[in-house]
């Protein structure tokens, strides 16, 4: 069976953040960071429930990486509150935080009705808001417990590109790398559709138009919208495309070697397109015949995107290799066996148009190094 699912109600533009006032609630519970707090974006969202006359609380206590332990102490404060509305304002972190309060919080409450989640992302990568993935870490075991429900997509998505207008040029490159990896893996999916291509193309697109831009000049409102649009359609589509191995081999190198996730995918996507250019070649040069590039065959135009997505990173200071991300060699390769078996074990790997071996990941690690 071949599926596409899209819940979320996707608001953006000028008063985008005004939606908030006509939302049926009657106690909203604001999830977000102390930095939101710091410069002043809560307050906005703040001041549109003061407007609607929705009380609220604000739980600011998300940490990069949220732990299971920020959860449960979120979710107490929510059922306390017997809130019925969840705004998750932030990165990826707030966001992913928020679906756990309000899965665990639903959970262990007696009321029937699911609280309405609301998600305002703030930077411009994850596609949080729009996909039914949360993950969050027991610090005490050292372990991620990846969620994946249905249940878990925000009702609503607000995308505001004032929000995103300060972030710094280094994070504006490394996520919106962190966007063009999603959508090349969600087109080139062993789950992809025609539904999940045209949003993922989509995004590609907008990618090169207006990721150089973002990263030159903050202040180009039109470059910072089209990458939130860029960000919300990759999550549409990987939502129901799955992803493919860089983002198994960016999990491994961030949960071994704490490399950022967009920075991860940025220098292994090159090297990932050329892994499987016996399996996705046609897709490869789709994507370049899109873009415009030298695509008069496969091999030319798988050639011409990888040669793109390189001159990306240079252009905007990204590795292209393992080696330059600030890893040591003799512990790379003392990881290699346990990279490549958890590369394997990795689901995103799943959708993986090429189906590898141990020793091919063992081999693709060492191209990419
Ligand atoms: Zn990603």
């Amino acid at each position: 069976m071949t599926h596409f699912y899209g819940k979320t109600k996707i608001c953006y533009g000028e008063d985008a953040l005004a939606n908030i006032e006509d939302l049926p609630a009657k106690q909203a519970f604001i999830v977000t960071d102390p930095f939101m707090v710091k410069i002043g974006f809560a307050d906005r969202v703040k001041s549109h429930l003061d407007r609607a006359g929705i009380p609220h609380r604000t739980f600011d206590a998300v940490e990069p990486d949220p732990s299971l332990e920020t959860v449960m102490k979120g979710a107490k404060l929510f059922m306390q509150d017997h809130a019925d509305l969840i705004i998750a304002l932030g990165g990826g972190s707030p966001i992913d935080a928020a679906k756990a309060i309000g899965h665990f919080g639903h959970k262990a409450s007696e009321n029937p009705v699911k609280p309405m989640l609301v998600a305002i992302p703030t930077t411009s990568g994850t596609g949080s808001e729009v996909t039914a993935i949360s993950v969050v870490t027991d610090k005490v075991n050292e372990v991620k417990i990846p969620l994946n429900d249905d249940d878990l997509i925000p009702d609503m998505a607000i995308l505001d590109a004032r929000f995103t207008r300060s972030l710094p040029p280094h994070v504006t490159a490394a996520t919106g790398m962190d966007v063009l990896t999603h959508a090349i893996e969600a087109y080139t999916s062993r789950q992809a559709n025609a539904f999940t291509s045209i949003y993922a193309l989509h995004a590609i697109k907008c990618v090169f138009e207006f990721l150089p831009r973002a990263y030159a000049n903050g202040d180009d409102m039109e470059a910072r919208t089209q990458m939130l649009l860029a960000s919300c359609m990759a999550g549409m589509a990987f939502n129901n495309s799955g992803l493919g191995i860089t983002h198994g081999v960016a999990h491994s190198l961030g949960g071994i070697f704490h490399v950022p996730h967009g920075l991860a995918n940025a220098s292994m996507l090159s090297h990932a397109i050329r892994f499987n250019i016996f399996d996705a070649g046609i897709r490869y040069q789709e994507i370049a015949q899109a873009l415009g590039l030298a695509a008069t065959k496969v091999e030319e135009g798988t050639e011409s995107l990888i040669q793109a997505i390189r001159d990306m990173n240079d252009s905007m200071g990204i590795p292209n290799r393992i080696r330059d991300l600030k890893i040591d060699e003799s512990v790379f390769r003392e990881q290699m066996d346990t990279m490549a078996s958890n590369v394997l074990e990795d689901i995103c790997t799943g959708g993986n148009p090429r189906q590898p071996s141990h020793g091919d990941v063992k081999l693709l690690l060492e191209e990419a190094w």
